[in-house]
């Protein structure tokens, strides 16, 4: 507890797909906490934040009744628990697709052949209201886990279930035809702890690190060197920040180029820099940005 009032709280997946990238966000935005499997409230040492450690499908009520100030929860839970929680950033990890999925072999071709079949899933609430918005009428049967047998199972005819990689659809001879929702780790919070003076301006000091490191891990620093007569081109390529570093090299006409590049044009543009002229490319990830 801080000299003027309780601590910050935020609620963390005790154990599963969020846990290790909820611990390592923390501890990359320089929180100092104690952690060891099976810990259920963890205090950090360098700021006014308690750590619970809580099963991911409590977390969105948690936050609603403000037993925790902040969660940190996957965007699928959040919507389907439809708790009423302020969803403040999106955290870059956690990445899966809520997908409908049907039997390889089979008839069912796209979600318009499944007027009056049953969908078996665990989001009973989000497939519900997709459905309804696509105007078709199936059973929605609601299973807590291992969606993925049911079709075999002749349980359901369909599935809505969460995809990474598509290994397990693919093991169980099911392939996704439609995207009910891409979701990823979210930072949400109690909206009365973001009315409340104290308790927000700890909340935006934890966001400004958390955004800071999200930018980070979205730009790499690139450095070439190319002849000054392809600066100009050079300049019109790169989407960085607000004006390339350039540097005289000790060969005549010769200069470095050093600009931040956002992750998703990286490949796109190595491809176009090399073509203007520029040569030795060297790109490192950067550890924070703070804008
Ligand atoms: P808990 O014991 O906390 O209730 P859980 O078994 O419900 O855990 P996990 O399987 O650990 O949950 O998944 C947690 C979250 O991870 C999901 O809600 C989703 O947001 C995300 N996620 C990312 N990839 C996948 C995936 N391939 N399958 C399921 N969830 C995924
Ligand atoms: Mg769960």
């Amino acid at each position: 507890m801080d000299a003027k009032g309780q601590n910050l709280k935020i609620a963390l997946q005790r154990k599963g797909r969020l846990a290790d990238g909820s611990l390592q966000l923390l501890r990359a935005v320089g929180l100092d906490f104690d952690y060891h499997e099976g810990k259920l409230f963890s205090p950090c040492a360098n700021f006014p934040l308690d750590l619970l450690f809580l099963r991911d499908d409590d977390i969105p009520e948690y936050v609603q009744d403000q037993v925790t100030d902040l969660g940190i929860v996957g965007l699928n839970v959040t919507q389907e628990r439809g708790a009423e929680v302020a969803q403040l950033d999106c955290l870059g990890f956690g990445a899966c697709i809520l997908s409908i999925a049907v039997p390889r072999k089979g008839t069912l071709r796209s979600i318009y052949d499944l007027g009056g079949k049953r969908i078996a899933t665990s989001h009973p609430k989000i497939l519900a209201r997709f459905l309804e918005e696509k105007g078709i009428t199936a059973k929605v049967i609601e299973i807590s886990g291992s969606v993925e047998i049911t079709p075999s199972l002749d349980v359901a005819d369909a599935i809505c279930d969460l995809v990474s990689t598509g290994s397990t659809l693919r093991m169980n001879d099911l392939e996704p035809v439609e995207v009910v929702l891409r979701s990823e780790a979210v930072l949400i919070a109690n909206p009365a702890s973001l009315l409340d003076d104290r308790k927000k301006e700890l909340v935006d000091r934890l966001r400004i690190r958390i955004q800071g490191n999200i930018r980070a891990r979205r730009t790499k620093y690139i450095m070439m060197n190319a002849p000054e007569s392809a600066l100009q081109e050079i300049r019109g390529i790169l989407p960085g920040m607000k004006s390339p570093t350039i540097v005289p090299l000790a060969e005549k006409g010769m200069i470095a180029i050093h600009s931040a590049v956002p992750e998703e044009f990286f490949w796109d543009v190595i491809e176009k820099l090399k073509r203007a002229g520029a040569s030795d490319i060297l790109v490192v990830p950067v550890e924070k940005m703070v804008i």
